[in-house]
């Protein structure tokens, strides 16, 4: 079976919310779900909705300890802070787990902050969710009402961005601009020195929401050898979200799939389920089902190598440029 790596779920703020554990919490992603489906690597973001608290880094610090104790709790998944450690826990038959964050706004425009992430093992960072938060700009705002049509081009990273993303590139920290302004995008593109992801975003020519990547933007991500996770959203995989939910989301993927291989490659192509972030009233409803989705590549004319690719060799590619 295929291993695979997942950019992006919200596990972990799912579980401290509940006071649920990772091994068998009714969740997207549990440990059994990810034993089942062959998980190479799966990344845990520390999500903060900044609306929802007064002390983000402290909110931050308090989640970071729970997804630590779920991992001492756990001896079949290991914490990883490298591409090394990858390999290694490969070799020992343990599942990688990648600590990331997703909310800039934590560091609270200190790269003091950002250093001391670092120092607790966070290896990729969300510049941005859907608010204005000192590092740079949404492509919507979280409001009543949201435009999810119309990109932010005008508004990029601030100064503080440019200089967060300038010491996470020299730190071994992975910018990840899903969220981000398109303008935003573009200024990462320009000040990173490493690759970049877009750790849950799709094709924004095959379902038009500000959520997802131009195909301008996916070339420029595939020239600076980023990757994009797909992510299984139906409200990212289809304009008409009804139409996609509860029914079956993986032909919506495999089309994202094969549009942006047509423009840019395989080789920027990545899987960011957002599991525990998203409605789990889709056919990839859990972490177990991911071969699901490599059959029907399969089935759809995806070689074997361009599915390992995208199952998990393109991420091991960024994750070696950034933290070799
Ligand atoms: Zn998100």
């Amino acid at each position: 079976m295929i291993p695979y790596i997942d950019l992006h779920c919200d596990t972990i703020s799912a579980l401290q919310e509940k006071k649920w554990h990772l091994r068998d919490a009714n969740l997207q992603v549990n440990l059994n779900h990810l034993k089942q489906g062959n998980c190479m690597l799966q990344c845990f973001a520390m999500f903060i909705h900044l609306k929802k608290t007064k002390n983000p880094c402290l909110d931050c610090l308090k989640m970071i300890d729970y997804y630590y104790q779920e991992l001492e709790k756990n001896k079949e998944i290991a914490p990883v802070f490298s591409y090394n450690d990858v390999l290694k826990n490969q070799e020992k038959g343990l599942i990688s787990a990648l600590l990331t964050i997703e909310e800039g706004g934590v560091t609270e425009n200190s790269l003091e902050l950002l250093r001391i992430y670092y120092r607790l093992g966070v290896r990729m960072i969300c510049l941005n969710w859907n608010f204005i938060n000192g590092v740079g700009h949404p492509n919507f705002v979280y409001t009543q009402r949201p435009d999810f049509k119309t990109p932010e081009e005008e508004k990029g990273l601030t100064e503080y961005g440019i200089q967060m993303v300038q010491e996470m590139n020299r730190l071994g920290i992975i910018v990840d601009v899903s969220h981000l302004s398109d303008k935003g995008f573009y200024d990462c593109i320009r000040y990173s020195t490493k690759p970049i992801v877009a750790s849950h975003s799709n094709a924004r020519s095959i379902c038009n929401h500000v959520r997802n990547l131009t195909d301008d933007m996916i070339l420029k991500l595939k020239e600076n050898g980023g990757v994009m996770g797909m992510n299984f959203c139906a409200a990212f995989l289809a304009e008409d979200e009804a139409e996609a939910e509860g029914k079956d989301t993986i032909p919506y993927l495999i089309l994202h799939m094969k549009h942006i291989k047509s423009i840019a490659g395989a080789e920027v192509i990545a899987i960011g389920s957002d599991f525990d972030g998203i409605d789990p009233d889709i056919s990839l409803k859990n972490a177990s089902l991911l071969p699901r989705l490599f059959d029907e590549m399969r089935h759809q004319g995806f070689t074997e190598e361009e599915i390992s690719m995208i199952s998990h060799k393109n991420f091991l590619r960024v994750l070696r440029k950034n933290i070799g």
